[in-house]
């Protein structure tokens, strides 16, 4: 047989095949954003972006919202809630493993942060449209019910228990540092290296940019919930996570109360903090990270997050100071000259 004789059909062929294949592999999926877990969520993947790969980490998202959010109808920690002082539910190992490290906080934080707060979070209603100062009563009522000792996880059986009626898991401190670090590790096993994973501010930047250049990540305003970035640092392979007083918040009567709630007075934590920003290779620490620094005020908050290995901290005071864990010294550009950067105390 003459192989010349099929040159030019295989020419047509490979011609006709040429463009579709080469536009297929040129253009990645544009960047997806969709609302899940409460909040706006991103995901970028530059280049590596495909469709397929954006569906299954928002999927992936969908199925940890449902598992961990106290507010689900059916997940795992809405059957939790429900079977406080009647008996054990099974629990998922992504309910066990956020849960576990949730209690490690309120251990590390003396019960400030505290995953047993949910009938004071419910209570409040901040973020979920009943907003209102409760009552005092009400709100001694939903205290009592909290208390983290309380939370009896079987490890063994893969159950948890809360043993009084009306008690109520809330893992909203925590749930979206998990998840950003699920959605992580999805991802490189498909093999991506390089990205960035954004759950409503909850921001997890893997790999570099690009080969040699860290990720440029801002820190917004933290007096308004709009704001623009008004300090920027460069990281690689690290979540970065704030939580402050304009994340969600309502306004009665010309007072600000805000979500992250204060377990020894029920009322929204209140101290010198506008904001506190964690910088940690894992974005569940971050997340947990922030709101129990956020808690404990800018000098216990500091001396927490030392206790752990590569995490930073940027604290921002209500005059407009910021003050940085002492591996971030120099590393914090301020964009904005009304926050000043005290570097050097
Ligand atoms: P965001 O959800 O805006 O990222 P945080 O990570 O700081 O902010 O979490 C705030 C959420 O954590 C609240 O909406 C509530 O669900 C829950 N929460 C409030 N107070 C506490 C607390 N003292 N300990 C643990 N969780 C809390
Ligand atoms: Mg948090």
């Amino acid at each position: 047989m003459n192989p010349n004789q099929f040159h030019p059909v295989f020419t047509i062929a490979a011609l006709a095949l040429m463009p579709t294949v080469g536009v297929s592999c040129a253009r990645p999926a544009p960047p997806r954003t969709d609302f899940v877990m409460g909040t706006v969520c991103t995901i970028n993947l530059g280049k590596k972006g495909t469709e397929k790969l954006y569906d299954e980490a928002f999927a992936r998202l969908r199925v940890l919202d449902a598992l961990l959010s106290a507010n689900s109808e059916t997940g795992n920690v809405a059957e939790i809630n429900a079977g406080a002082g009647l008996k054990p539910v099974r629990a998922a190992e992504e309910t066990l493993t956020v849960l576990s490290t949730a209690l490690e906080f309120s251990e590390a934080t003396n019960g400030a942060f505290d995953p047993t707060i949910g009938p004071l979070v419910k209570l409040w209603g901040i973020g979920l449209g009943s907003e209102r100062v409760p009552p005092r009563g009400e709100i001694d009522q939903a205290l009592a019910l909290a208390g983290y000792r309380k939370v009896d996880v079987n490890r063994t059986a893969g159950t948890v228990y809360l043993p009084e009626p009306g008690m109520r898991l809330d893992l909203g401190a925590i749930a979206k540092g998990y998840a950003a670090d699920e959605i992580a590790r999805l991802l490189s096993s498909r093999g991506i290296t390089s990205g960035i994973i954004d759950l409503g501010g909850n921001i997890l930047a893997m790999g570099e940019k690009a080969p040699g250049k860290p990720w440029t990540v801002g820190i917004r305003d933290p007096q308004t919930s709009q704001g623009g970035a008004v300090m920027s640092l460069q990281v690689a392979n690290r979540s970065v996570v704030t939580s402050g007083i304009y994340e969600r918040f309502f306004e009665e009567n010309g007072r600000h109360y805000h979500h992250i709630l204060d377990p020894s007075t029920g009322f929204p934590a209140e101290n010198e903090l506008l904001s506190v920003t964690i910088i940690s290779p894992q974005s569940i620490q971050a997340d947990a990270l922030s709101t129990s620094a956020f808690l404990l005020g800018t000098e216990r908050g500091l001396e927490l997050v030392s206790r752990y290995p590569d995490t930073e901290a940027v604290f921002v005071d209500r005059d407009l100071g910021v003050r940085t864990s002492e591996g971030l010294r120099g590393r914090v550009t301020a964009l904005d000259p009304r926050f000043v950067l005290h570097d050097d105390d």
